[in-house]
């Protein structure tokens, strides 16, 4: 693609497609990305790879930059979450695809104990019908939230969520996760470098214990922070971007557009901030290095 000198140009490290809990196909969100002038996108869906061949065979077409990646949900304290982005990984690989089968599996365990939950609890939902709802992509909570939006038992996902499947709802449960480390070698091991997703979801009650899990997780070899997110103020991003050059990570960033799951979420943005493709560079150029040095 040609660009003036000097323009300025975007990315978006960080989106959902139906292959999780996003609303658009992996094709749809490329198309949705060239509409909006991004010149790079990632596509890193909850727990999968199966929506990164068709995301990086549209992204050919339309002349986007294609990054394969990744989010992994880690073992963590409530009320916490602790996500991974992994970039640049090999979609085949057989130990990342062994473990997400794993992982895909204990979901689904964990959704029937939901929904059986939520049976117990005089509520008419089915796993046909939350099933109906994902189509082909791993089943998320997202959809569960759907179906009893569809079955008039809430409004609204976040009413879902706070009466009934988050942390401290009536059908909440939990599923088996990885730990951080080992998500951390899982990626490398499939060829990527690994990103803390959202710092501030880990709801440290301070900074310096924010700053402290930072410093944990790069001794254990993560190689970058997500600076800009949807969810980081000016001043959160102020301060991540403080902590990755102190303690020698990359920055990531992205919108976490999920479709019409997240309205208030648009793509190529993390609040009004925009991500420069200086990102991107200095990703690629990390993961060169490790190629050379196989
Ligand atoms: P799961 O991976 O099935 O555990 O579901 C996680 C998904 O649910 C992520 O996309 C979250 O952003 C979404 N989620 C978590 N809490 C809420 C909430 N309170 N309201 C709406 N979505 C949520
Ligand atoms: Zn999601
Ligand atoms: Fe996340
Ligand atoms: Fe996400």
């Amino acid at each position: 693609m040609w660009l003036a000198k000097g323009t300025l140009t975007y990315i978006d490290l960080h989106t959902h497609s139906t292959a999780s809990d996003g609303t658009l196909s992996p094709r749809e969100l490329v198309q949705c990305a060239a509409r909006s002038s991004l010149s790079a996108l990632a596509l890193t869906d909850h727990d999968t790879t199966a929506g990164l061949a068709e995301a990086a065979d549209e992204a050919r077409v339309l002349g986007i930059d294609f990054i394969p990646g990744i989010e992994i949900s880690c073992a963590y304290p409530r009320p916490g979450t602790m996500h991974l982005l992994g970039y640049g990984i090999d979609p085949n690989s057989p130990i990342l695809s062994r473990t997400l089968g794993d992982l895909v599996q204990a979901r689904y365990e964990r959704n029937r104990q939901i929904i059986k939950t939520l049976n117990a609890q005089g509520i008419a939902i089915t796993d046909e019908h939350v099933a109906r709802i994902a189509g082909r992509g791993v089943v998320g909570r997202p959809h569960i939230a759907a179906a009893l939006i569809e079955l008039g038992v809430v409004k609204t996902s976040a009413q879902a969520f706070s009466q009934y499947l988050g942390q401290g709802g009536s059908a909440y449960a939990d599923k088996e996760r990885l730990t951080a480390r080992e998500a951390i070698d899982l990626i490398h091991s499939a060829g990527g470098i690994v990103s803390l997703a959202h710092p501030v979801q880990l709801r440290k009650q301070n900074r310096a214990q924010l700053r402290e899990e930072i410093k944990t997780l790069a001794d254990l070899g993560l190689d970058a922070v997500e600076v800009l997110h949807s969810d980081h103020p000016e001043h959160v991003v102020d301060m991540l971007e403080g902590w990755a050059e102190r303690f020698g990570l990359l920055k990531t960033g992205g919108s976490d557009f999920h479709g019409s799951n997240k309205p208030h979420i648009t793509i190529g943005f993390a609040q009004r901030l925009r991500v420069p493709e200086a990102y991107l560079s200095a990703i690629r150029e990390h993961l060169s290095k490790l190629a050379r040095s196989d």
